[in-house]
Parts: structure tokens; sequence; C-alpha cells
């Protein structure tokens, strides 16, 4: 429709989930207007990101080295790990305040529809992590949604033998929803009143 780089800049933001069309033009002609010094910011943001964030080697959440700062910091507890799907979900339950114990970023849920099984997700890792016998309570804090609650089910049948206590979030979450955009209210009391499964 436009040429060249403005063309290319709008196929490329349409190309983000959740821009469409319409909205990759808006922001593409946005940038375009905007102050050169901000459009260098926004540039060097998205350069940094690549550069700079990688995956915690232990909980797979973003770090910006080796390990991400909650798997570093001493005063947590390891008896307790948390399973999420996304670094985003670790952000939200982090801000309820209710959590002291560690992660596992599984990357995603199991759905096949899209061809995602356990294997396309970081559940090895996970169980070589509840093999050395330091967690004794696994939280299965997946999405309330159909992908969320299979993988829920799937990991409380392969971790349940090994004696670790696995729980699971109470409901008043938003069923079908994301984690995310559960208030922190909402998620700390689903967090307290997480049951066993
Ligand atoms: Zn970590």
């Amino acid at each position: 429709m436009y040429e060249g780089a403005i063309q290319d800049l709008i196929d490329e933001l349409g190309r983000l989930p959740g821009v469409g069309p319409k909205s990759a033009q808006r922001i593409a002609f946005h940038i375009l207007s905007a102050d050169p010094a901000d459009v260098t910011r926004l540039a060097t943001a998205l350069r940094k990101v690549k550069e700079l964030v990688r995956f915690c080697t232990t909980c797979y959440n973003v770090a910006e080295s080796e390990q991400c700062r909650i798997c570093r910091d001493p005063r947590r507890t390891d008896e307790v790990l948390c399973v999420v799907e996304e670094p985003k979900d670790v952000v939200a339950i982090e801000r309820t305040g209710e959590f002291r114990g560690r992660y596992h970023v599984l990357g995603g849920a199991i759905n096949p529809l899209e061809g995602v099984g356990p294997d396309n997700l970081r559940v090895r890792e996970l169980m070589a992590r509840l093999s050395s016998g330091e967690v004794k309570e696994l939280i299965l804090a997946t999405d309330p949604n159909t992908e969320g609650e299979a993988t829920a089910t799937y990991l409380a049948l392969m971790v349940k033998p090994m004696g670790i206590a696995v729980t699971r979030l109470a409901s008043g979450l938003p069923v079908g929803g994301d984690l995310e955009y559960a208030d922190e209210i909402t998620l700390g009391r689903a967090f307290e009143g997480r049951r066993a499964v």
C-alpha cells in the first residue's frame, strides 16, 4: 500500500501479537511523526532486549545473568515450587506478595490443537529439579483455561507418585482467562486458598 520503509514498518508491526493492520498503520505513522529521540529510545530498547535478556538456567524466567533475581534470592524457600506458563505470570504472582518460594516457567501449556505437548514445554527440566528431593509442595499456577487445566492435570499425575504435595490455585480466578489479567487481591486469595489435587 505504501512505499519502502513505511510499508516495511507496517508489515513488521502487523506481525506482533494483538496488532491488526489498522493498528500497525497507526503506530507506524505515529513513529514517523514522533520525536527522533523517542524513536531512538524505542529502537535501543528493542535491540537491548534481544542482546541482554536471556532465560534463567534454573527456572526459565527472564534474567539478565545466569540466574534470575528470584533464584538468586537466599531469603526464599526451596521447599515450595510454583509452576507457571510464562514469565509474565511470575510478575503477576510476585505482585500479590503472597509467595516466598521459587518458580518454574514451562514456556506455554499443553495444546494438542496447536501441536504443543509436554515435550515442547520445560517438563523434563521440572522433573529434574523435583528429583533433588528439596521440594515439598508443587503449586500448579497454570492459566484457568482448557490448556492450563490440561497441563495441571498432566503434571499432577506425573508428580504425585514422587511423594510431593501438589496444589492448584483456588477457584475465583476468571475462568478461561489469563493469570496475568487477574487482579492482585483475587490472585492473592486464590494463592492462599490453594487446594490439594
Ligand atoms: Zn530463575
